[in-house]
């Protein structure tokens, strides 16, 4: 099993949610998209939320990581207790100092070469702009862009795209890496660049990663397996990632 490394008052927990319920209103009526849902998450596992589409997964990591308003219920966060009660810029905050994305879609500045864009990020924390560059060029190197640090992103395929994210991601050396959907738009060659990349942010940086996906594939990697649809938890189960595991192409 990886290495647990403890932060926060949560102690093993990075992360821990309870009763977290969710509805959107459509028309008149309301649609309950999270029904009283409990999860927690350590660190150094990663951590994968499984789920048919439409079953609650992005809305679950945008509450857990306060972006989005859950309508009951509480999330406990490394030093924080009850999250949601913080004013929105101490949200902000808490997200900029502590937590990564990874998303389908990218996310990147479309005039900014791959090193520009981790060097921006680094910037907003405030570290000025020769440590900016070295953490920037380490974090590419980690993730084997170190001759594409020039490119731009029409310049990078969508493997090479989906790296840059995470570089940018882990060199704010995130405590809460949050992760959705991230191979889903990649071949299996670049989609298990991209989970063997998640695993080693676990287990070599700590991190309490939780990628949420409906690709079945990417169970191998993970330390934990919680199934979700419909808005409830299914089952939870712990199991002993294979690192070295192959993702077959689906296409
Ligand atoms: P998943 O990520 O598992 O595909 P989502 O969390 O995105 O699921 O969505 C769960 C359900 O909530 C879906 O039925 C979706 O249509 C609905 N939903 C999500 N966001 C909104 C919103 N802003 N307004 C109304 N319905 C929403
Ligand atoms: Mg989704």
């Amino acid at each position: 099993m990886s290495a647990t490394k403890t932060h926060g008052r949560h102690g093993d927990f990075a992360i821990e949610a309870k009763g977290l319920v969710k509805r959107f209103k459509t028309g008149r009526s309301y649609i309950e998209v999270l029904k009283g849902v409990d999860f927690d998450a350590r660190h150094g596992d990663l951590t994968m939320v499984m789920g048919p589409s439409g079953s609650g997964k992005s809305t679950l990591v945008a509450a857990l990581s306060g972006l989005l308003r859950p309508d009951e219920g509480r999330v406990d966060a490394l030093d924080i207790d009850d999250l949601w009660k913080l004013s929105p810029g101490r949200i902000d905050r808490f997200r900029l100092q502590n937590c990564g994305f990874i998303f389908q879609g990218f996310n990147l500045f479309p005039a900014l070469t791959a090193l520009e864009q981790v060097m921006t990020v680094l910037k907003y924390q405030g570290l000025d702009r020769a440590e900016a560059r070295r953490r920037a060029r380490a974090a590419l190197e980690e993730v084997g862009l170190g001759n594409r640090m020039n490119q731009r992103p029409s310049e990078l395929s969508g493997g090479e795209k989906q790296r840059v994210a995470i570089a940018r991601c882990l060199s704010k050396d995130p405590q809460l890496l949050f992760a959705d959907e991230p191979t889903s738009a990649l071949d299996g060659e670049n989609g298990q660049v991209v989970i063997r990349l998640l695993r080693r942010a676990a287990t070599e940086h700590g991190a309490a990663v939780i990628c949420v996906t409906h690709d079945p594939r990417l169970e191998a990697w993970a330390d934990r397996i919680i199934h979700i649809e419909d808005g409830r938890i299914l089952d939870d189960t712990r199991r002993t990632p294979d690192p070295e595991a192959t993702l077959a192409s689906h296409h």
